[in-house]
């Protein structure tokens, strides 16, 4: 154990104050999910490392050098999530929901694990909301998917501080294409590039487009676009999209260079940016993934989800949010031989759903000094002679005015308040 105790690099303590707020933008999702129809469920955190490295692409960064895989005692290639469709996918296909009615829809959230180098806004253990639409090609699965998504920031109060960057990628025959005209365009400057994209320009020459290198960047400013080699399915596709969502007057950019970092996607890919974080700008992002059910060995089936990292939205929302305040209640023995029934009565209390502190010792003002401390707006006094007329006293800690409570309505009494 190293001498001064530390989290593991990359990972953080989620403590009560911040906790609340991570909640809270977990709830919120949560509930604008059900609105259309998401119910929550849930995955292991690790799967069979095939799960993620058959699917996310040989060379994508999360395969080629973020994820963490580990062999168990039984010999088995384990890989901890470093996102959930894949996992979802899985899930849908080893539980057979393709026998349910088309779509499925679910909403998870929960842990991701991605060795990154650690900094602001981009951690080795982070937290991802997200939804997945199974079992539908329809453009406006798309516009609803992005509506959604649009909806969850907005009730977060974060939508004047996002952009909607909109592409698409259009279908395979469309990029084979394409590949091949951006293969002949970039081979041109082959020794120009980073290592990571002349490696890339065999296997995966579209994710060049996406390369954060900035000689890369000016390399691909003059490279033909994939647009360009539409053929009219993958056209009329992203026209349909951004027909839609201009008819819901949700506004977006198209950028064409949005490629995603990940390899199982096509048609439409989106992603919702900010200035407000400095580098790790995107907050949340998604896309149409066609091919992936049918990949780990399901049906053929259409796809579309997102994705949203809950460290970014919560920092995004850490000025405006405010912690509910804390419903309290303390009670306060007065005398050493009410204590016992002090302490039934907060059993009871807590039986009904109230929020009891009662100190395990102290005197009065020790004990009235602590319900102020924690926040507590009433003390619930126990003395020998309220007790004798089946009576409590109850101390407004704000005002410090004092009103006698038959014990058998204190319940509706502090309810009430
Ligand atoms: P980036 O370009 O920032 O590396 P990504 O494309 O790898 O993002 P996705 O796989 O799309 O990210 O994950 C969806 C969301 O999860 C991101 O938009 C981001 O908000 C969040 N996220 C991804 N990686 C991290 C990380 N290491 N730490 C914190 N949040 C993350
Ligand atoms: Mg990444």
């Amino acid at each position: 154990m190293s001498e001064k105790l530390q989290p593991v690099r990359g990972t953080h303590d989620l403590l009560p104050a911040d906790f609340a707020r991570h909640q809270h933008v977990i709830e919120t999702a949560q509930k604008v999910a059900a609105l259309y129809g998401y119910a929550r469920m849930d995955t292991p955190i690790f799967e069979f490392s095939d799960v993620f490295h058959r699917t996310l692409g040989d060379t994508s960064d999360v395969v080629t050098k973020e994820t963490y895989t580990f062999t168990d005692r039984g010999g088995e290639s384990l890989t901890l999530r470093p996102e959930f469709t894949a996992a979802i996918v899985r899930s849908f296909i080893s539980n057979n929901l393709q026998q349910l009615p088309s779509p499925f829809k679910c909403f998870y959230a929960g842990p991701a694990f991605r060795y990154e180098r650690p900094q602001k806004g981009r951690q080795r253990q982070f937290h991802q909301i997200g939804c997945e639409l199974l079992g539908s090609n329809e453009p406006l699965s798309d516009v609803e998917m992005i509506a959604l998504a649009a909806h969850t920031l907005r009730v977060l109060g974060l939508f004047d501080s996002v952009t909607l960057e909109l592409n698409s990628l259009g279908d395979a025959a469309s990029r084979a294409a394409y590949r091949d005209a951006l293969v002949e365009y970039l081979s041109k400057y082959k020794n120009d590039l980073s290592d990571d994209s002349k490696a890339r320009l065999e296997k995966n020459p579209l994710r060049i487009l996406d390369s954060k290198d900035e000689g890369d960047k000016k390399i691909v400013a003059g490279a033909p676009t994939l647009h360009a080699h539409f053929n009219d399915a993958s056209k009329a596709h992203f026209d349909a999209v951004r027909a839609g969502l201009e008819a819901l007057g949700i506004a977006y950019k198209v950028s064409e260079k949005l490629v995603r970092g990940l390899d199982y996607y096509s048609h439409t890919v989106f992603e919702f940016t900010t200035d407000k974080l400095g580098a790790q700008g995107t907050v949340l992002a998604g896309g149409r993934y066609n091919d992936l059910v049918k990949v780990m060995g399901g049906n053929d089936t259409a796809c579309i989800g997102f994705a949203a990292g809950v460290e970014r939205l919560s920092a995004l929302i850490e000025s405006s949010y405010k912690t509910p305040p804390v419903q309290l209640v303390a009670v306060v023995p007065m005398q050493e031989s009410t204590e016992a029934e002090a302490w039934k009565l907060a059993q009871a209390l807590r039986g009904e759903g109230l929020a009891v502190d009662i100190a395990y010792k102290g005197n009065t003002k020790k004990r009235f000094e602590r319900a102020s401390k924690l926040g507590a707006a009433y003390a619930v006094l126990m003395g020998e002679e309220e007790l004798a007329k089946g009576e409590v006293m109850v101390k407004n800690l704000a005002d410090g005015s004092q009103t006698p409570v038959k014990q058998d309505q204190l319940v509706a009494w502090l309810k009430s308040r």
